[in-house]
């Protein structure tokens, strides 16, 4: 028999998370964020489920795009970052990719570069993130040069993106909302700017295009949950088996270092998924999984291969008993990846998108 450790995928979740992002925008067109192999969950499946969907998909750079296309996916692709080489604009042209402009050097570079046809393109601001962008006022000179090579450039567009848009009640995000809405008022341009918890929570900032990435996966990005975030349906299912059992006496320790001791005889299920499968290494005693549909958590340190787990409170649980991780059980009782996260110490994002490649993902 294999190993047990399966990633499942259900793309009708995928689907009813992409259509309450559009819903909640309703004068927007929402671009499904499929960059980091789309968040663990496989790019190209994901593509092809939202295909009848999606106006345009989001990925970092040139090389995630490529496999989209290779793949046969021929809906429009923005590249987050933009090229990181001059060279990659023959790419770009070839493919029919949007682009971002962030940097002086990519701007020359576009407009040195005589494309088959003109390259549809987004001018980056920083409105406060501080990672990549042009300062608001270096922007309007940024946009009149691209706005004056219409044979180079289409479909100008201001994008930003937002540092605190999932706490519920941010004054730097209407910070950030205030400089970008007097930028686009004065340049006449039309936004994208809404990532998950913006598209969730800021109708405000919703704009021609939003962006939603971590939402579609079917985790809530929001500090406190709302009536929208509530609606989201998990998408990856992290399932598994107990694979051993061990009855301990009260006092006796479990894996390395022995961080965790019975506190009474106990029942202690091992689980085959560790850190060498994604699973976070920090996950702490006490971090919840399902056994048999019912709650329990994780005893002992994760190990590579392995997690144990006390199932001394499900005596019907034994070798072969399904376990989740993260998602959704038989019965329907749910277990959020972000509630093992903050376990974690972590968020969502990096569990799903640390789900390792030796997990095989089961399409449903
Ligand atoms: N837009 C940009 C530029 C991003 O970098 C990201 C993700 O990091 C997103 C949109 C999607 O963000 P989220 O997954 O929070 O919706």
């Amino acid at each position: 028999m294999a190993r047990p450790l399966i990633a499942d995928i259900d793309l009708d979740a995928l689907r009813h998370n992409y259509c309450l992002a559009r819903d909640l925008a309703p004068h927007s067109r929402a671009v499904a964020v499929l960059k980091a192999d789309a968040y663990g969950h496989g790019a190209v499946p994901c593509a092809r489920a939202l295909s009848d969907l999606a106006p345009a998909f989001a990925v970092a750079c040139l090389e995630e795009a490529s496999v989209l296309r290779e793949a046969g996916i021929d809906t429009p692709i923005v590249l987050l970052e933009g090229i990181f080489e001059a060279c990659e604009l023959e790419a770009v042209d070839a493919m029919g990719l949007w682009t971002v402009v962030h940097s002086d050097w990519q701007l020359e570079a576009m407009l040195a570069y005589r494309p088959r046809r003109p390259i549809p393109t987004w001018l980056k601001v920083d409105s406060g993130m501080h990672r990549l962008g042009f300062g608001p006022h270096r922007a309007e000179q940024v946009w009149a040069r691209l706005a004056a090579a219409p044979d180079r450039v289409s479909d100008l567009h201001l994008m930003s993106h937002f540092a605190t848009a999932d706490a519920p009640d941010s004054t730097y995000f209407r910070h950030q909302l205030d400089l970008l809405e007097a930028l686009a008022k004065r340049l006449g341009a039309p936004t994208s700017l809404a990532n998950s918890p913006a598209t969730l929570a800021w109708p405000e900032a919703h704009g021609a295009w939003n962006r939603p990435g971590v939402m579609l996966y079917g985790s809530d990005p929001l500090e406190a949950p709302n009536d929208a975030s509530r609606r989201l349906a998990p998408v990856m299912t992290l399932r598994s088996e107990i694979i051993a059992v061990r009855e301990l006496d009260t006092g006796e320790p479990v894996g390395y270092a022995g961080r965790w001791q019975a506190p009474r005889p106990s029942r202690i299920g091992v689980v085959a998924c560790g850190y060498g499968d994604g699973y976070d290494r920090h996950a702490v005693d006490g971090t919840p999984v399902l056994v048999n549909g019912r709650r329990t958590a994780i005893a002992g340190k994760v190990s590579m291969d392995m997690l144990t787990v006390d199932i001394t409170e499900i005596p019907e649980a034994g070798i072969g008993s399904p376990v989740i991780l993260w998602g959704q059980a038989a019965g329907g009782e749910r277990l959020s990846v972000d509630e093992v996260a903050r376990h974690c110490d972590t968020i969502s994002y990096t569990l799903l998108t640390g789900v390792l490649p030796r997990v095989p993902r089961r399409y449903h």
